[in-house]
C-alpha cells in the first residue's frame, strides 16, 4: 500500500508537489491506490515541453492507464532533461520539423499538444496525418473554422481528437450536474462565470495575437464559455459582449484585456461571465435556479475545487485533475468509453463559435444569435 511518504517521494520536490496541501496529498494517493490494472497503456508523446506539459507529466506518474511515452520540442536540452526524467529513449524524441516521422514510430498511440493557441492547428492535422490520436490543450484552434479543419483531418485520417478538458471529470462539478439533472435546482434561470487573472511579462506568447489568437477569452475567459454551458445544461442561442481595455499597450490590437460577455439560452436562463487578464481572484461559478443554487470558488483552478450548494457543502473528494484526465482519455480512446461532458473536437469547436460570436459582438456591438 501507498504511504503519503512514498508518495510524496515518488513525485520529488517538483512544482507539483510544492502546491499540494496535506489533503489533497491523500486523496490523490487514494486515486493511485486504484490496483490491479492490466489493461492497455496510452503511450503519449508530449508536445511543447513548457509550463503546463510539466504539470501535465507530473500528473502522468499517477495515472494508471497513460504514460509519457515520447516527446516533441524545440529546445533539445529540454528533450535531455526530459528523457533522463522520464526514461524515455532517442528512438522516441522529435522536434516540430520532424515530428511527421512519428507515422513509423510503433511505442506512442497519441501526441498531446501543448504549445501556444495559434500552433494547434497545424500541429493537430500533422499528427493526424501521422495517425496517431490527437489530444490537445484548450483553446484547441483559435476560431471555430480551424477548429472544424481540425476535427475534420482526424476523422479523415480515422484518429480520434480529444481536448484537455480536465474538469469535465471533476468529482465537485459533476455532483453539482447530477443535481442539476436530477432536478434539485430546480429550472435554472441563472449563470455567472468569473475567469481572470492578471497576467505578467508583457513579451509572453499569450500577448501576441498571432501565437494566442486573442486575449484573456482565449486563455481564461474560454473556462466560463464552456462552464456556462455544462453548468446550465444548454446550448446558448444567442451572445452580447463588451470590452474594456485599460492598457492598450499591453494589450495591442486583437489581444482582449477584460470582456464582459452574456448568453440566452432556449430555456430562458441567461449567464452572466467576465474574462479578464486585469484582475486576480477571479476563480468563480454561480448557477441559481428555481429552488436552489450552487457557489463554486475555485472553480475552474487545479484544485482543491470549493463550493456548496443550497442543501451544504460539496464534500467530494480533490483529485488530480491531469491524472484522472488521461485515465479518462486512455478509457476513451480503448473502450470508447463515454465521459459525461464531452471532450472531443466537436465539443471545442462550439465553445469556438461562442468566442467568435463574443468578438463579433464585441466588434459590432450587436446581439449574436448561434447555432451550435
Ligand atoms: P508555455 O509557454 O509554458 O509552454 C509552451 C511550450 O510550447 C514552450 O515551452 C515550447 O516548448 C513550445 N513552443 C513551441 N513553439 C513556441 C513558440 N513559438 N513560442 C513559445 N513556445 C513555443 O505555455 P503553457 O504550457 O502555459 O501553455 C501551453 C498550452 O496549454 C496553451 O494552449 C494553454 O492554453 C494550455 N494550458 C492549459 C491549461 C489547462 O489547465 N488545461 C493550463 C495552462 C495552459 P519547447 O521548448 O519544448 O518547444
Amino acid at each position: 500500500m501507498n504511504t503519503r511518504r512514498d508518495f510524496i517521494q515518488k513525485l520529488g520536490l517538483t512544482a507539483l508537489s510544492l502546491q499540494l496541501k496535506p489533503a489533497v496529498i491523500w486523496a490523490a494517493d487514494l486515486h493511485n491506490d486504484e490496483k490491479n490494472y492490466d489493461g492497455p497503456m496510452l503511450r503519449v508523446a508530449l508536445m511543447g515541453l513548457g509550463s503546463y506539459a510539466t504539470r501535465v507529466a507530473e500528473a502522468m506518474a499517477y495515472s494508471k492507464k497513460a504514460k509519457v511515452a515520447g516527446l516533441i520540442s524545440g529546445t533539445p536540452s529540454k528533450i535531455k532533461t526530459w528523457q533522463n526524467r522520464y526514461k524515455i529513449p532517442d528512438k522516441n524524441c522529435y522536434n516540430y520539423d520532424n515530428f511527421d516521422a512519428i507515422k513509423n514510430n510503433p511505442d506512442i498511440d497519441a501526441v498531446y499538444i501543448i504549445t501556444p493557441n495559434g500552433l494547434h492547428h497545424n500541429q493537430a492535422i500533422r499528427v493526424a496525418k501521422a495517425g496517431k490520436h490527437v489530444i490537445c490543450e484548450k483553446p484547441m484552434a483559435v476560431n471555430a473554422k480551424e477548429g472544424q479543419e481540425m476535427v475534420d483531418a482526424c476523422k479523415q485520417a480515422g484518429v480520434q481528437l480529444l481536448v484537455g478538458y480536465r474538469m469535465h471529470f471533476e468529482p465537485k462539478t459533476l455532483e453539482v450536474i447530477r443535481m442539476r439533472n436530477a432536478g434539485e435546482f430546480g429550472k435554472v434561470l441563472f449563470f455567472q462565470g468569473l475567469s481572470g487573472f492578471e497576467i505578467g511579462d508583457p513579451s509572453q506568447w499569450r500577448l501576441n495575437k498571432k501565437l494566442s489568437g486573442g486575449g484573456s477569452m482565449m486563455d481564461i475567459g474560454i473556462y466560463s464559455v464552456n462552464g456556462a454551458r455544462y453548468m446550465v445544461g444548454e446550448e446558448p442561442v444567442w451572445v452580447t459582449a463588451q470590452e474594456t481595455k485599460n492598457n492598450p499597450v499591453k494589450f495591442k490590437e486583437g489581444v482582449d484585456e477584460t470582456i464582459q460577455f452574456q448568453f440566452g439560452f432556449p430555456g430562458g436562463a441567461v449567464a452572466s461571465c467576465l474574462s479578464t487578464y486585469a484582475m486576480n481572484n477571479l476563480d468563480k461559478f454561480f448557477l441559481n435556479g428555481e429552488k436552489g443554487f450552487a457557489e463554486m470558488q475555485p472553480s475552474t483552478g487545479y484544485g482543491p475545487i470549493m463550493g456548496h450548494t443550497h442543501k451544504g457543502e460539496l464534500t467530494q473528494p480533490h483529485t488530480i485533475h491531469q491524472a484522472v484526465q488521461m485515465d479518462e482519455m486512455a478509457e476513451i480512446i480503448f473502450n470508447n468509453k463515454k465521459p459525461p461532458i464531452p471532450i472531443d473536437g466537436n465539443e471545442a469547436v462550439k465553445d469556438l463559435k461562442l468566442i467568435d460570436a463574443v468578438y463579433e459582438a464585441v466588434r459590432t456591438g450587436k446581439r449574436v444569435e448561434v447555432r451550435l
